[in-house]
């Protein structure tokens, strides 16, 4: 019997083909005229983890497309993992930007272009072909594994936390694991271990009910739009330090090791500025760029409108003007903390010629963290780093990924995310590619992950009621930032 390593290796152009018949369903989320094939491809991804051998395998129903879930629960004392990944995948256009067509899929240079190759269809492969050569080689897999694919994520997993609420006990895990991330090089692995959170609003200036001239009111009436202006410049200093009273409170401040796995991961400035025709970096000052769009909060101004807008001139004062404002949160900051800070502060120094209206606009998000030091961080790093042949870097993401949010926030388990891609795969792009070495690779590193994991003890649960409640177990109790702080 070979190992799952020799199995991995016999097994590549079939892992391709399995990957290759994937892509071909043209499963967008976002598109209904796509609906019957985003169940298709739900279906096709359920009949791979049958014929793999996972169990339970069902294509549930949301209000919006299913979920796909499978599972495997023959290790007794072993932990269980609930590995996420998503089917659906972007749209196309520009068609014309594409080498060939997106849904159908062909072999260049290494690469294997198509969409979803990479983002994340390629991903959900690899995980089911590494669990194929486990169980087909020893028979079993480490640990217990619940798998979960989603067919919202591109469009903001709107019911993916409604679906994570009604089967919290189908779910109940000790780890998430999210494969939809990249590597940070070929060859150069990264574990993220956060993520931001986003708070969004609307703010509404009023002066008017309707415009008015700006010769017969000009110098009576106040201007809505420079009321809003004066608003947006005092939320923030040019130096980019946010003026909201108590905005920053609640920041985790960054650990010096933290620090300097940021600095591993290369930061072209240069070419980030030729991507984005940008004259200058601009950000908090006393942080690299790195750190602060990985651990850093953010306020932005993400539109501004109002008043006359069409060719020439018109001489008005507008009646109102409005803008949107979002924040980017980081741990341990509370979204609903630092939006009354915001509501209470804008209240205070708008100009009070003026009536405000600030809503909150849906998509709200909790940052995320798994300490660096927590063991589920620690095994991913053992693993990858036997598979790779150097330490993977640890690092943050500056992006917001609800479902994470959503996983940790219900089922009160530690995530990690760990993906197998390369950052330059066009994901969400024409010609979105999978480096065809790197899925090959990220095969054996998914197996070496499940052994790792095994290996950790499962993580302190509040004990059951009733009878069972005598049976207490001594745990470590273990603090969010890592620290043991006793014993229970
Ligand atoms: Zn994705």
């Amino acid at each position: 019997m070979p190992t799952p390593e020799e199995f991995l290796d016999e097994t590549r152009e079939q892992g391709l083909r399995e990957l290759e018949d994937f892509l071909r369903i043209p499963s967008i989320s976002s598109q209904p005229d796509h609906a019957d094939d985003v169940r298709r491809a739900a279906g096709h991804l359920a009949e791979q983890y049958q014929r793999i051998g996972l169990q339970n395998t069902e294509v549930i129903d949301t209000a919006g497309h299913p979920v796909v879930y499978a599972d495997w629960l023959k290790a007794p004392g072993k932990p269980t993992v609930l590995l996420y990944g998503h089917y659906d995948v972007q749209p196309v256009d520009p068609l014309d930007l594409w080498k060939s067509p997106p849904f159908e899929p062909i072999r260049q240079d290494g690469q294997l272009l198509g969409r979803g190759s990479s983002d994340d269809k390629g991903q959900i492969a690899l995980h089911w072909q590494a669990m194929d050569a486990l169980l087909r080689t020893t028979g079993e897999l480490p640990l217990n594994i619940k798998v979960i694919a989603e067919g919202e994520e591109e469009i903001a997993s709107i019911h993916f936390e409604a679906f994570v609420r009604a089967n919290r006990d189908r779910l109940k895990t000790d780890y998430c694991v999210v494969s939809d991330t990249t590597m940070v090089a070929r060859g150069l692995p990264a574990i993220t271990y956060a993520l931001r959170g986003l708070i969004y609003f609307e703010l509404r200036v009023e002066a008017a009910t309707v415009d008015m001239h700006s010769g017969l009111m000009g110098g009576i009436a106040p201007n809505p739009a420079q009321a809003l202006a004066e608003i947006l410049t005092r939320l923030k200093d040019p130096a980019g330090q946010i003026l909201i009273p108590g905005f920053y409170d609640g920041v985790l401040p960054l650990s010096e090791e933290e620090r300097g796995q940021f600095a591993r991961v290369p930061f072209d400035e240069t070419a980030l500025k030729q991507t984005y025709g940008l004259e200058a970096l601009h950000g908090e000052a006393g942080f690299t760029p790195t750190e602060r769009n990985w651990a850093r909060p953010t306020l932005d101004v993400n539109g501004i409108w109002g008043g006359y807008q069409g060719p020439g001139a018109k001489t008005i004062i507008p009646a109102w003007a409005a803008a949107k404002i979002s924040c980017r949160l980081v741990p341990d900051q509370d979204p609903k903390t630092v939006a009354a800070a915001l509501r209470d502060y804008i209240n205070d120094i708008r100009p009070k010629t003026v009536r405000l209206r600030l809503t909150e606009l849906e998509g709200e998000s909790n940052p995320w963290i798994t300490p660096v030091d927590h063991p589920l961080i620690k095994a991913a790093h053992a693993a990858l780093t036997r598979v790779y042949g150097q330490d993977p870097a640890l690092i943050r993401s500056g992006g917001s990924i609800g479902a994470v949010e959503v996983m940790g926030r219900l089922l009160d388990a530690p995530c990690l995310l760990v993906g197998f891609v390369l950052p330059d795969c066009f994901a969400h792009a024409p010609n979105e590619r999978l480096d065809i070495e790197s899925f090959y690779l990220g095969r054996k590193a998914a197996t070496q992950l499940w052994k790792e994991i095994a290996s950790i003890p499962s993580q302190p649960r509040p004990l059951p009621g009733g009878a069972g409640a005598r049976d207490v177990q001594i745990q470590l109790v273990v603090t969010r930032d890592g620290s043991v702080v006793g014993f229970n």
